[in-house]
């Protein structure tokens, strides 16, 4: 089998095509004026899914994420405080990040902020209006033209009625439904409401709209032409419509091969809002549902990206009482966990017998087989993880084996937990600069560059981390 991914574009399962060249992913950042919360980070998991799935099927990926440090929200929030729009973003950056490590989300390889590609926006500006597909209105705004576009609506597979009805009208915010396709701002000239956010262009001066940034920094750090472009489905209308519409005009070249989205995730049922008091962030499920990171992200991961999926709680109370007494999903991840857990540990253990008992390489040889598979099939972890717990039910029943298969075992479960990210223990986990570094090491030790990877693994003692090259493959241990 081959890789497929879903394509939003096509609607469809397509091949991913042969790991020939560095894969250039660009997946849309947070917007940092506030925590993020679980319904987000359901979609950095899945971007962090994808890149880790891209990796371990043998693809050298580049990753861009933007940070939207410029928009209708962070300007609003910075002014609320009366603190600079950088101090501001800065904050919230932070926060998304310990959140992201906490998770064993790996760092994307480039984090450009918005407002440090300002050139480059005005730039993209600048050949829309020359490509005649842009206009400035009365105002000093910048408009995208989108019945100059032939191609609008394709992503979102917008009925061309809705298209028509919105034609000739114009939309400055930032976001707005699907129920209004009108021409969007690429360029806002300045308002009162901005303050000091402004920056000079020679069609005047203001700020990039939201959907510009994406593009303009896409084609900044990976060129104008990307393998995958992934995002959340709230997204695909208008935020990614657009972005195609803007960047295809500029380049007349197809934007993305592949548009993949994740679907939402309600929280006991429900979508979650403030007002139904059952809106979190990381924090609080850590600290209200007492689960660690871990069990966090097994949970969001547990349900395929595609599907809808619920963090079940159980609440008390109703109206301004309601509170949670119990998070079902997180006392769910926590048992699936302890079970995966204990196997692993007792693999060496039960390896008390000369030989592995018949038929037990065939048992693992098949689980990798269905892992794998699951992986390729539009990277479905239920199907991933369903492989795993039936190896553990099959080894268990075989009561004891030698060494030999332990530690086939246990690089299984080393290797399949590159695309999950959550098997190994909570203590045990390396940070991502270790994994980093833990990489590096083995690495130089492949290219036999035995100075680098000394130089690498006195980086690792100094944090407590011992590595060991095995025959079987390189091992860590923490203190
Ligand atoms: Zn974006």
């Amino acid at each position: 089998m081959a890789l497929l991914l879903h394509d939003t574009l096509a609607r469809e399962k397509r091949p991913f095509g042969p790991p020939d060249h560095p894969i250039k992913m660009y997946t849309c950042g947070p917007t940092v004026y506030d925590r993020v919360h679980i319904g987000n980070l359901r979609a950095f998991l899945f971007y962090d899914l994808l890149r880790r799935s891209l990796e371990w099927l043998g693809y050298e990926v580049r990753h861009v994420m933007n940070l939207t440090d410029v928009d209708d929200k962070t300007i609003r929030g910075a002014r609320r405080e009366g603190v600079p729009l950088r101090e501001f973003t800065e904050r919230y950056t932070r926060t998304f990040l310990d959140d992201c490590d906490a998770l064993r989300i790996l760092r994307p390889h480039v984090m450009p902020r918005a407002t440090d590609a300002i050139p480059e926006m005005i730039a993209l500006t600048e050949r829309l209006l020359a490509t005649g597909v842009a206009y400035r209105s009365d105002d000093g705004s910048v408009y995208f033209k989108i019945a100059a576009f032939p191609g609008y609506g394709k992503l979102s597979h917008l009925e061309a009625r809705t298209l028509q009805a919105g034609a000739g009208g114009r939309v400055a915010q930032d976001e707005y439904d699907k129920e209004s396709a009108h021409d969007f701002a690429l360029w806002k000239a300045w308002s009162e409401d901005d303050g000091d956010v402004a920056w000079d262009a020679p069609f005047g001066r203001g700020r990039p709209g939201w959907h510009l940034e994406c593009s303009a920094l896409a084609f900044k750090h990976l060129g104008e032409a990307l393998d995958v472009h992934a995002g959340g489905v709230d997204l695909v209308f208008p935020h990614h419509e657009n972005e195609i519409a803007q960047s295809e005009a500029a380049s007349g070249c197809t934007f993305a091969r592949f548009w993949l989205h994740n679907e939402h995730l309600l929280v006991g049922g429900q979508k979650m809002s403030k007002s139904l008091k059952n809106f979190y962030t990381l924090g609080d499920l850590v600290t209200l549902g007492q689960a660690t990171p871990r069990e966090v992200r097994y949970a969001l991961i547990a349900a395929h990206y595609r599907s809808p999926s619920n963090l079940a709680v159980t609440y008390e109370g109703e109206g301004e009482a309601r509170r949670p007494v119990r998070f079902d999903s997180l006392v769910d991840a926590r048992g699936a966990l302890k079970r995966l857990d204990a196997f692993r540990r007792d693999l060496r253990a039960r390896a008390t017998s000369p030989a592995a008992p018949d038929g037990a390489h065939e048992r693992l040889a098949r689980a990798r087989t269905a892992f794998h598979d699951a992986i390729e099939d539009d990277l479905n972890v239920p199907r991933a993880l369903a492989a795993l717990f039936e190896l553990v039910a099959d080894v268990n029943r075989l009561g004891a084996w030698d060494v030999e298969f332990a530690a086939a075992v246990e690089a299984f479960w080393d290797d399949a937990d590159r695309v999950l990210g959550v098997l190994a223990p909570e203590a045990d986990a390396l940070s991502p600069e270790e994994q980093a570094l833990f990489e590096r090491w083995q690495a130089a030790r492949a290219a036999k560059d035995w100075a680098g990877a000394d130089a690498v693994k006195a980086e690792l003692t100094a944090r407590g981390v011992t590595v060991q090259a095995r025959k079987d493959g390189a091992t860590w241990t923490r203190g």
